[in-house]
């Protein structure tokens, strides 16, 4: 039997690579997508192909370079899932870009806002909207069942920080395209789900690693400790696998509990 097929978006490191590693041990092929570092990409393919293969699995694993935010390239991104592995199984939208210069609300400017919601919301809208058409199609021609969409919005979503203004909103915002695409999709058979994560090591985080070391020793989280890529990783394998078969439009917090209020 085929393996399932999966596109990740800004798979080259971080979360997108912790999400894609764990894919790998449980026999998905692999779309790898980055926007510039090809080398950081190539590894990821390359471990993908050695976690799979310690797992028992034969993988394909492919790295396709697209902006997220154009037009043209999403649709380089998906005509290359097409040629490589002609069914699309799971589409995750993870690639993001912090708040350019993380300016306090009185000051942003709008080429950075503009630039930031390209990536970040219009970017997964759309391709989105080309994968689940794809999607429609292979099931109704019995290539694929059960597909899902998963996208990576943020703790963000809900929590203000008002020099990130932009990032806050089209998090936000991604939380309302979620519950769209699973009302629109669910008489597809294809199920949509958000992920909300806390606070994460990777690059995008490592300039504010001293801050958010201190918040947490605090008492910020309740579980006290960072949150790592294979956490949103592993919560991506449930879907992935149909452990959440009645369900749509979740969104899942892994964010060691930051959601919860206390007193
Ligand atoms: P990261 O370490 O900065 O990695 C970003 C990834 O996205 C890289 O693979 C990068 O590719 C890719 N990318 C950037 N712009 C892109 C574009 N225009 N088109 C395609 N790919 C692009 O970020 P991360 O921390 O893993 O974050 C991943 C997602 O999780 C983001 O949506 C972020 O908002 C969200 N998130 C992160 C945290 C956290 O604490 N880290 C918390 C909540 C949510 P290159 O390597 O080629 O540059």
């Amino acid at each position: 039997m085929a393996n399932k097929s999966a596109i990740i978006t800004g798979a080259s490191r971080g979360i997108g690579r912790g999400i894609s590693l764990e894919l790998a041990q449980i026999g998905y092929d692999l779309v790898i997508n980055y926007a510039g570092n090809q080398e950081a990409a190539l590894k990821t393919v390359e471990d993908c192909k050695g976690a799979a293969h310690e797992a028992g699995h034969a993988i394909s694993a492919i790295a396709v370079k697209a902006d997220v935010g154009g037009a043209g390239d999403r649709e380089h991104l998906i005509q290359s899932a097409r040629d490589q592995f002609g069914r699309l199984d799971l589409l995750i939208n993870n690639a993001g870009i912090t708040s350019i210069g993380r300016a306090d609300i009185l000051d942003a400017k709008e080429e950075n806002f503009d630039q930031l919601m390209a990536v970040n919301l219009k970017g997964p809208f759309f391709l989105t909207q080309q994968a689940a058409n794809w999607m429609i199609d292979l099931c109704k021609e019995g290539i694929i069942e059960s597909p899902k969409i998963v996208t990576i919005s943020s703790i963000s979503a809900y929590t203000v920080s008002v020099n990130r203004a932009d990032y806050c909103m089209a998090k936000a915002a991604l939380g309302m395209m979620t519950k769209l695409y699973a009302v629109r999709l669910a008489e597809h058979g294809i199920r949509v789900y958000e992920i909300c994560p806390g606070i994460i090591a990777s690059d995008m985080t490592a300039p504010v690693q001293a801050k958010y070391d201190k918040l947490i020793a605090e008492g910020l989280t309740p579980m006290p400790r960072w949150g790592q890529p294979s956490d949103i990783g592993k919560t991506i394998t449930a879907l992935a696998q149909d452990y959440l078969p009645f369900s749509t439009g979740e969104v899942i917090n892994v964010d060691g509990g930051f959601h919860m209020r206390k007193l």
